[in-house]
């Protein structure tokens, strides 16, 4: 019933519209996935972080001003894990790939935009929460300042 009335809304928009209407349908991020990385960076002493500036462009989930340095922590089904390749629902099955899909290109352009302001970006996929390589790789860009 209910996705009979949101497919009948979504036919009547035209595609300009619909992508307008799916961007500010922003992918509610996985709380706990963030507070998993907040709480290792703070066992690890790392300091100097703010939490989704509203300045920089992408609101990075942690952003280090003097250390250029910009950190996504991304849910794998939102984002589209080549790795995991979450099971799409089947249930309005085109939906779900173009709103991963858009989130991709948007991941791409927002990482663009990033690096010719000179910031590095790091994006952390949530399957590789479960070890700690992450964590090396952070603390080596957090070593060299750029
Ligand atoms: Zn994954």
């Amino acid at each position: 019933m209910q996705n009979t009335v949101v497919k009948r809304i979504k036919d009547r928009l035209s595609a300009a519209e619909r992508s307008a209407l799916m961007a500010k349908v922003k992918p509610r991020q996985n709380k706990s996935t963030e507070m998993r990385v907040a709480a290792v960076l703070i066992r690890a002493g790392v300091r100097g972080w703010k939490r989704h500036p509203k300045d920089i462009t992408g609101r990075p989930d942690f952003y280090f001003p003097s250390k250029t340095l910009a950190i996504f922590v991304d849910g794998c089904f939102w984002h589209g894990c080549p790795r995991c390749r979450r099971n799409v629902p089947t249930n309005r099955r085109e939906f779900w790939t173009d709103k991963i899909a858009a989130n991709r290109r948007r991941d791409r352009a927002v990482n663009r935009a990033l690096k010719q302001s000179g910031l590095r970006v790091l994006r952390i996929w949530e399957h590789s929460l479960n070890d700690r390589r992450w964590v090396d790789s952070l603390l080596r860009l957090l070593a060299s300042d750029s």
